[in-house]
């Protein structure tokens, strides 16, 4: 009710604003939440070699589990859990998970590396690499079989602080993924000082390279390039048949997508590496 006279006594253009942050305040409580009851999840997309069609990585995309058991789009609640911090904590959530299983897998003699999307807030914490290096440690986990995903829209905000952050990440031994890559702002003059190892073409780039020419030689530009740079080329949103051929002509060697791997969690993991189910009968304590 106060929140209402308060918002009343606003002039006009406030309103949205207001509006918005509590409605930002709202989804990150509920976040918090569910955090708490175990409702948020970890899932795994695979990532596959084009020459060989061996499994190369796996990514970690959180999940938020809703009392009916559908799952909320990370892209529903992301963008608001930035802008109110609590991604941080997911971030972390999501880290410790993969991390533990990278360790199961390797346990299990099926040692496959995982991929974990860091944002920006997550870049700008001052004790990243010790966090990581310690977490790393602790489960006794070779730091290459953990890659470290960055959207583009990270990298415009301080650049400085996450080159620094990113670098000490790199001299760890951790990966590099540049993801989203395409998609938003000038990538050129980053690539340039950016520590990257692994560059993830945005799926909007096959969707258009599929019918057009023009957009097909800049795909095949933009994989020479990264070639030069030694960087690897993921295609994200592989859908087709049409789009796999498309990227195999263009020399990318790794892709993701639904045509050959949709998420899904650590137990269809397993179970597509012949690994029996190991699902815990209770929430894990440690997390
Ligand atoms: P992303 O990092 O680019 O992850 C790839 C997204 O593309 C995932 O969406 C995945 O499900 C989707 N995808 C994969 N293959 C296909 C395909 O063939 N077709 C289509 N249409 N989509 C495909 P998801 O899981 O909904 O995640 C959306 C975004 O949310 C992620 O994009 C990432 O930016 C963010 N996100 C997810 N998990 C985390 C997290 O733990 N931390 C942070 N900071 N961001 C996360
Ligand atoms: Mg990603
Ligand atoms: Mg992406
Ligand atoms: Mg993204």
């Amino acid at each position: 009710m106060a929140v209402g006279l308060f918002i009343a006594s606003l002039a006009d253009g406030d309103h949205g604003t207001i509006r918005s942050r509590l409605q930002d305040a709202a989804v990150s409580a509920r976040l918090s939440r569910a955090m708490r009851s175990g409702a948020i999840e970890v899932f795994y997309q695979p990532i596959f070699r084009v020459g060989d069609g061996a499994l190369e990585s796996v990514e970690a995309l959180v999940r938020w589990r809703r009392p009916d058991g559908h799952y909320v789009s990370p892209a529903s609640f992301v963008p608001a859990a930035e802008r109110t911090g609590v991604i941080g904590r997911i971030d972390r959530f999501v880290l410790t998970r993969a991390v533990s299983a990278a360790r199961e897998l390797a346990d299990a003699g099926r040692p496959v590396s995982i991929s974990v999307n860091f944002s920006a807030v997550t870049l700008a914490r001052p004790a990243l690499e010790q966090s990581v290096r310690h977490l790393l440690e602790t489960h006794d986990l070779d730091p290459r079989f953990l890659q470290v995903e960055i959207t583009e829209s990270a990298l415009v905000d301080d650049l400085t602080t996450v080159v620094r952050h990113v670098e000490a990440l790199r001299t760890l031994g951790v990966r590099i993924a540049i993801d989203d890559f395409g998609a938003g702002h000038a990538s050129l003059n980053y690539l340039q000082h950016f520590p990257a190892d692994v560059v993830k073409l945005d799926r909007t780039f096959l969707t258009t390279a599929a019918d057009d020419g023009r957009s097909r030689r800049l795909l095949e530009g933009v994989v020479d390039m990264c070639a030069r740079l030694h960087m690897a080329v993921v295609a994200e949103g592989v859908e087709s048949t049409d789009q796999l051929a498309l990227i195999r002509e263009a020399n990318v060697s790794l892709v993701q997508g639904f045509l050959l791997g949709r998420p899904g969690p650590l137990q269809e993991l397993r179970a597509s590496l012949d690994l029996p189910d190991r699902r815990p009968s209770q929430h894990d304590p440690s997390t």
